[in-house]
């Protein structure tokens, strides 16, 4: 029974095909030229918008996701409010009814809340509640933006109340700040730990990825370089995406790492406790 579940599920999501760019742009704003705009925005698919807030405006240049269903618009974080929002989330979204949620509570991903109306709230229980997790931060709860499936799982560790969405339309896991290129920020080890491991093991059950896309670039496109802390400037970064095999292999490191929190070094990525 479990087979037959996981086989039509997966007969249910459409392949990347021609009508489906599912590309990136060669080059993110990476703040070293001063003209461009607040926000540079790259349509994934006709539904799937990836907004990265200008290296220019904060140093986080944190990356905005835009969901497109039939009847509502996921905007999952606000970045850091250094800059207007609203006005172009409506202009993506259309007619749409806008959520607006977060990856977590941290000011770089909520920060333009203010300009929308009834965002979901930052805290675990405010997150749990809205979407419907009974026994946080266990389980994977589905969210229906109209003809357009999300999985959300609770990932804590980076954050109390972290989230990954996982869109079966585009095999997109977006990953906030649990996994990204850059200094993974670990604030909890053992919820850390048990998160990754959720996460992993949720994507080998029968949830196949394509990309992995967190929140914000920290290494250069050398293997395992990072940017000094707060540079306004990111010349030569590492790509956005990440490889699905990236999720097994911080699964795996920090499996093996045990208990203790340690800092790992990687190519695509840095544990980084604090
Ligand atoms: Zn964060
Ligand atoms: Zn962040």
């Amino acid at each position: 029974m479990q087979h037959r579940r996981i086989v039509s599920h997966l007969s249910s999501v459409p392949a990347a095909t021609d009508n489906y760019r599912m590309t990136f742009p060669s080059h993110w704003d990476d703040g070293t030229d001063p003209s461009s705009p607040d926000h540079q925005v790259h349509w994934y698919d006709e539904r799937t918008a990836i907004i990265r807030q200008s290296l220019r405006t904060n140093f986080e240049g944190p990356f905005l996701y835009l969901l497109l269903g039939e009847e509502r618009a996921l905007l999952l974080d606000t970045g850091t409010g250094h800059v207007p929002l609203r006005p172009l989330i409506e202009e993506l979204a259309g007619e749409r009814e806008l959520v607006i949620a977060h990856t977590h509570g941290h000011g770089d991903h909520v920060g333009g809340d203010g300009e929308f109306d009834k965002p979901v709230g930052r805290s675990a229980e405010e997150v749990a509640a809205y979407f419907g997790f009974a026994d946080w931060p266990n389980g994977v709860v589905q969210f229906d933006l109209g003809g357009r499936v999300l999985d959300a799982l609770a990932i804590p560790g980076h954050h109390a109340s972290h989230l990954a969405v996982y869109d079966r339309d585009t095999r997109l896991l977006l990953s906030g700040d649990s996994l990204y290129p850059g200094r993974l920020y670990v604030f909890d080890w053992p919820a850390f730990r048990a998160s990754v491991a959720r996460l992993a093991a949720f994507v080998a059950d029968g949830n196949p990825v394509e990309w992995v896309l967190g929140a914000h670039i920290e290494l250069t496109n050398t293997p395992g370089q990072d940017y000094e802390m707060g540079d306004a400037r990111h010349p030569d970064e590492h790509e956005l995406q990440l490889h699905p095999d990236v999720l097994t292999e911080l699964a795996e490191v920090v499996a093996e790492a045990g208990e203790a929190p340690v800092r790992i070094e990687r190519d695509h990525f840095i544990v980084y406790p604090v």
